[in-house]
């Protein structure tokens, strides 16, 4: 595998590297011979305890896949090496072909194509749920374009296509803060979706949603995939079983079993320190 280092992936001649248009960034981004997103052998210790051990973990293109496993698992540190907010102490981490994530910072890989939510919404609630699209699509461009820039009708265009994925087109002129817990956790994938990431990497997003709430993210989320990956990690068994292709399984920081619902549900091992309670 070539493996191609920060100083290829962000060319010497583009000072302002973040000013890359999303599409030719993407041009980039090479999966035509394997996963977009290939972890391996990761380890990550903290004081010793391995809260990731020897995990490989494999996303196809456009694949939406589900992450279950007990509390402790290493779920969230898997995300967080992803992201570039932990280092892991040994394997690789790339994606595509050619972008060696451990060579990026944060910004850097989020900038590259990988989105995260998190748990808790992080909607800006004073402003209109159009407003908050609209500085989510700014995020990664110079503050004095935010502020001088008016809406091309192209950017229009992707904030109300980008409103009807995720459903609040009705609500697009209320205030971020008005809006129930569910319909701010779809603005913040909307406000992801702003950023045209190649892969999604979602923490427990049906938590404190109502049922309907809950189907409805289980459209939205099986809707994204094809287009994105995306990556779930949810604790919810109805909701993995609604939306799940394929299941990987994490235990003690690698991975225990993967493959369809069905599979994982009747693997002894995973009954034992999973399902079986
Ligand atoms: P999960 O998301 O699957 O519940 P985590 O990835 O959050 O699991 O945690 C895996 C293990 O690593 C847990 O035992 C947790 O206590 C430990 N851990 C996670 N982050 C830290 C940290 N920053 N310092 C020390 N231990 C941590
Ligand atoms: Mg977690």
């Amino acid at each position: 595998m070539v493996v191609r280092r920060r100083q290829e992936f962000i060319r010497r001649d583009r000072v302002f590297g973040f000013l890359v248009p999303a599409s030719e960034r993407f041009l980039r981004l090479d999966t035509t011979h394997g996963p977009i997103l290939y972890l391996e052998d990761l380890t990550v210790s903290f004081d010793g305890f391995k809260a990731l051990n020897g995990l490989s973990l494999y996303i196809d293109e456009g694949e939406l896949r589900c992450i279950i496993g007990p509390n402790g698992a290493g779920k969230t540190t898997m995300m967080d090496v992803i992201t570039g907010k932990t280092r892991p102490d040994e394997g690789e981490v790339t994606f595509g072909q050619q972008i060696d994530l451990l060579d990026l910072n944060e910004p850097e890989i989020a900038m590259a194509g990988i989105g995260r939510k998190f748990q808790r919404p992080t909607v800006f609630e004073h402003h209109t749920v159009f407003h908050n699209l609209e500085l989510a699509m700014h995020t990664n461009k110079a503050v004095w374009h935010t502020l001088v820039a008016t809406l091309s009708g192209e950017e229009r265009d992707r904030i109300l296509e980008v409103l009807l994925t995720v459903g609040l087109e009705g609500h697009r002129d209320r205030r971020a803060g008005l809006l129930s817990h569910g319909q701010k956790q779809w603005l913040e994938i909307g406000m992801l979706l702003m950023q045209n990431p190649r892969v999604l990497l979602v923490d427990e997003p049906v938590a404190g949603m109502t049922p309907q709430e809950t189907e409805r993210t289980a459209e939205l989320l099986t809707g994204l995939a094809g287009k994105h990956s995306v990556v779930v990690v949810e604790h919810d068994m109805d909701f993995v079983r609604s939306i799940a292709r394929k299941v990987t399984v994490l235990h003690e920081g690698s991975v225990l079993a993967e493959g369809s619902m069905d599979h994982v549900q009747n693997d002894p091992r995973v009954i034992e320190v999973y399902l079986g309670d």
